[in-house]
């Protein structure tokens, strides 16, 4: 009997799976495809745990849809732009280039030595030029389409990146990537005009309900930021002039008690002209300008005002209010003027308790009065109107619209939709990205390239700074060149492209990925499009998930996708945990998936995995658990070293085989049971921890079932059969989980062909029935005794078999039996006096 050697097992299948491309995929139009995506990894050097979850999960699904029949390309490549590759050249004074590529080489080889079954063929790195090169074309149609600008604006600012970053990269007011902290600065960069389809997107998220988390649906929403309210023109009081500012709540309007100006706003200035105040404007336009947009912004920032002297009138109860200026109202949002009404909205309330404004109630809570005197917290949320003259009792929405066709009707403002949603800023001042297809030219302005001169290469004989500034901006050999329109000398643009830009797309790469007349092949991407599975992080779900509908979009109107969406389902997996943190290299608590695969081999880690948690879940990471699988594995391999050369010749099952042993109808039952646990529990719950838990009771059951065929009388060819189908079920339900020991099992048993793709087991319906029930016994009301009864005797037999009992025959004895009352398939209560 041969010991579970687990590294010469996987090694083996590990190189078949690559001579023999077991995995490719190719365009089948006589089959339905299936399209299963992991997000692709950043070549950080190393696979980490959370990676090995995500693959793990991945590979599951794409080998059990493969058995179900389905033509399913499951692809991998490298997200291989950024900063790290940078930093770490800096560092290690090598070059991003030959850093980035030697990492995609080791994280090729670990991938590899897991068993993931990657289409590899189909490999890409986003550095390449073959691939960046169609980068640059996105960038150029999408300045045809008129979704590329160029402006100069405050943009936020990592120091320690020496990088602008876009607000979905600001996260609680810090660096996305680096956790550092971000200051404004104006900066002149290229926008995507994402905003062009904020509306799309929003209503995208309503189809995406059933394949989506609710969750990444909600953030998309709300980062989107859809608002439906009023522009209101309030009047300059002595002047012939007016301000409009934007609000969500002109059912608030009656409350408005002051206005405030940001203190850009050109009126904060010129209203000030001629009054008292303004000096004390003009120094406090001079000190916040030293803040920064973010702390100004922020909850926690002090809020700092000034009255510039002026008044305007309240459009709806011809009120007298002060202008004030404050710092926390900025330019970009809206109008630069806010109507306050510190009664409803937390912030004003601060700020009007700090300056002594009026707060008056306007909006009252169901069956609450507030005190606008005293009140602390702001009433913020729907209610009912008051003291607003004839809108009085109107609630809500309902109060909303008549405030809006009043003033609409009045000419006093108007109804508006506003969102939250800002331009996408592209630009990057590092040199590890693609280039942007520019140049300037003093005469003609800015060019692009034209199209058949890409790609824009990005020169690789650099010297990189230890301050992180671009080499490119320094580089003769790179800036210098030719206005594509004039011919004179011209300056190429030194910015390279945010790396969420290279993610925005790559999905519709894959499916033509060596192409070299177009960023993809329309047949090949109509084929395989959409992503039938998505599985990645949480993290990305309004930057990567947001910018890859935003793109499926524009290609959508361009006429290249026919899909509605890019990703169908999305599965976003939970994080794994040690020591009741994050694994990170910070925390030190780290578990290198090499070490485990060295131990325990790669089954054994996915299988751990997979077991540990539901994919949705966090995964806490115990050795004992890893333990576990190892000897779960070992069982498996045991028991089926007892029985390979018993079976091995062993025919089939035949159709009407009715096996005569219970021990085997038994047998054939927990079988056909477990195909159907776990495919349901692939296909309708992707919950694989329950579905390995039925496959362990399957190997168990086959443990007593060894004892039971030692003294067995039939060994026929018949009772061989259904051992032998056994072995079949459980190494087919087992292979999607952990490959190789299941490869390994299956050509043992005579088997040519790969797992890969024979059919997943179809369990038999009738076969999963139980043969005995068992029923409970009352007599008079009391439970006295549990029976097994076979699932086919009917009520009579039922009565006659419960009668026969010894034990129920021991509790009835000198007492007459006056009515049997039976409840199928549960209970039979004896009324005996
Ligand atoms: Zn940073
Ligand atoms: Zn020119």
């Amino acid at each position: 009997m041969s010991k579970y050697d687990f590294k010469s097992i996987e090694a083996k299948w590990q190189k078949y799976w690559e001579a023999n491309k077991s995995f490719k995929a190719e365009r089948d139009t006589s089959k339905k495809k299936y399209y299963l995506l992991e997000m692709f990894p950043y070549p950080s050097g190393r696979i980490h745990m959370g990676h090995v979850r995500n693959y793990a999960i991945g590979d599951a699904v794409a080998r059990f849809m493969r058995m179900r029949g389905l033509n399913v390309l499951h692809p991998i490549g490298w997200d291989a732009f950024g900063l790290p590759a940078e930093n770490a050249a800096i560092q290690n004074n090598t070059h991003p280039a030959q850093w980035t590529e030697e990492n995609i080489t080791t994280m090729q080889a670990q991938l590899k030595s897991l068993g993931f079954s990657y289409d590899w063929d189909r490999e890409i790195a986003t550095c390449r030029p073959e691939y960046y090169r169609w980068n640059q074309w996105c960038f150029l149609k999408f300045l045809e389409k008129g979704l590329v600008y160029r402006k100069n604006s405050q943009v936020n600012w990592c120091e320690s990146c020496q990088t602008v970053l876009a607000n979905e990269q600001v996260i609680d007011e810090c660096c996305w990537r680096c956790d550092g902290e971000v200051t404004q600065r104006f900066q002149e960069g290229w926008f995507l005009k994402i905003t062009d389809y904020a509306d799309r997107l929003l209503e995208g998220c309503k189809g995406l309900t059933k394949g989506w988390p609710e969750q990444v649906l909600t953030m998309q929403s709300n980062w989107i930021g859809k608002s439906y309210g009023a522009e209101v023109d309030f009047q300059v009081k002595g002047k012939d002039k007016s301000i409009r500012v934007f609000t969500t709540r002109p059912d608030t309007l009656y409350g408005a008690t002051f206005m405030v100006l940001a203190p850009e706003h050109p009126f904060t200035f010129s209203l000030s002209r001629g009054t008292e105040q303004a000096e004390l404007v003009d120094e406090f336009i001079k000190n916040v300008k030293q803040e920064d947009k973010i702390s100004r912004t922020s909850e926690k920032g002090e809020k700092e005002g000034v009255f510039t002297g002026a008044y305007v009138v309240n459009p709806l109860n011809g009120e007298d209010i002060p202008v004030w200026s404050a710092n926390f109202v900025l330019m970009d949002y809206g109008t630069g003027a806010i109507m306050s009404v510190p009664a409803h909205d937390q912030r004003d309330l601060d700020f009007a308790r700090k300056y002594g404004l009026t707060v008056r109630v306007v909006i009252e809570p169901p069956e609450d009065s507030l005190d606008a005197l005293t009140m602390t917290e702001a009433f913020s949320v729907d209610g009912t109107m008051v003291c607003s003259d004839s809108f009085d009792g109107l609630f809500g929405n309902e109060a909303r619209r008549k405030v809006c066709d009043y003033l609409e009707e009045k000419k006093l403002g108007k109804s508006t939709v506003n969102y939250r949603l800002r331009d996408w800023g592209v630009s990057r001042q590092r040199y590890w990205g693609t280039p942007i297809p520019i140049v300037h030219c003093d005469d003609c302005g800015l060019i692009p390239v034209p199209e058949n001169q890409l790609p824009v290469k990005l020169p690789l004989d650099v010297e990189l700074g230890d301050r992180g500034r671009s080499p490119l901006t320094t580089l003769a050999e790179f800036i210098e060149t030719e206005c594509p329109k004039c011919n004179k000398p011209a300056r190429r643009e030194t910015d390279t492209l945010d790396t969420f830009v290279c993610s925005s797309w790559y999905f519709y790469r894959y499916t033509s990925p060596h192409n070299n007349r177009a960023a993809f092949d329309k047949y090949d991407a109509d084929y395989w499009m959409p992503v039938d599975q998505y599985i990645g992080g949480i993290e990305h779900a309004i930057l990567h998930l947001l910018y890859s509908r935003f793109f499926h979009l524009v290609f959508e109107d361009m006429g290249l996708v026919k899909s509605d969406e890019p990703f169908s389902n999305l599965l976003t997996q939970g994080m794994v945990i040690k020591d009741g943190a994050k694994m990170s290299k910070s925390k030190g608590n780290v578990v290198d998936p090499e070490e485990i695969i060295e131990t325990h081999g790669a089954d054994t880690a996915r299988l751990f995995i997979l077991f540990a948690a539901p994919p949705i879940k966090d995964l806490e990471w115990s050795s004992q658990g890893v333990e576990g699988c190892s000897r779960f594995l070992k069982r498996v391999w045991r028991i089926f070293e007892d029985f390979v050369e018993e079976i091995k010749t062993a025919k089939s099952v035949s159709e009407d085989y009715e096996a005569g042993a219970k021990e085997l109808r038994e047998l054939r039952r927990m079988a056909h049971v477990t195909i159907r646990r776990v495919t349901e529990d692939i296909q309708i719950r992707m919950q694989f921890n329950t579905a390995i838990a039925a496959i362990m009771e399957l190997v168990n059951h086959l443990y007593s079932f060894r004892d039971e065929w030692t003294s067995l009388k039939e060994k026929s060819d018949e009772a061989r059969a259904v051992l032998r189908e056994a072995f079949d079920i459980l190494i087919l339900l087992l292979s999607p989980f952990a490959p190789h020991i299941a490869e390994e099992m299956w050509s043992r048993l005579g088997y040519e062909m790969s797992l890969g793709f024979v059919s997943w087991p179809v369990f038999n319906e009738a076969l999963t029935q139980t043969e005995e029930m068992l029923i409970v016994v009352q007599v008079n009301g009391k439970v006295r005794h549990r029976i097994m009864v076979p699932t086919s005797a009917d009520e009579e037999a039922v009565k006659a078999r419960v009668l026969d009992d010894p034990k129920i025959r021991e509790q009835t004895k000198d007492k007459e039996v006056r009515k049997i009352i039976v409840v199928p398939g549960k209970l039979v209560n004896i009324v005996a006096k």
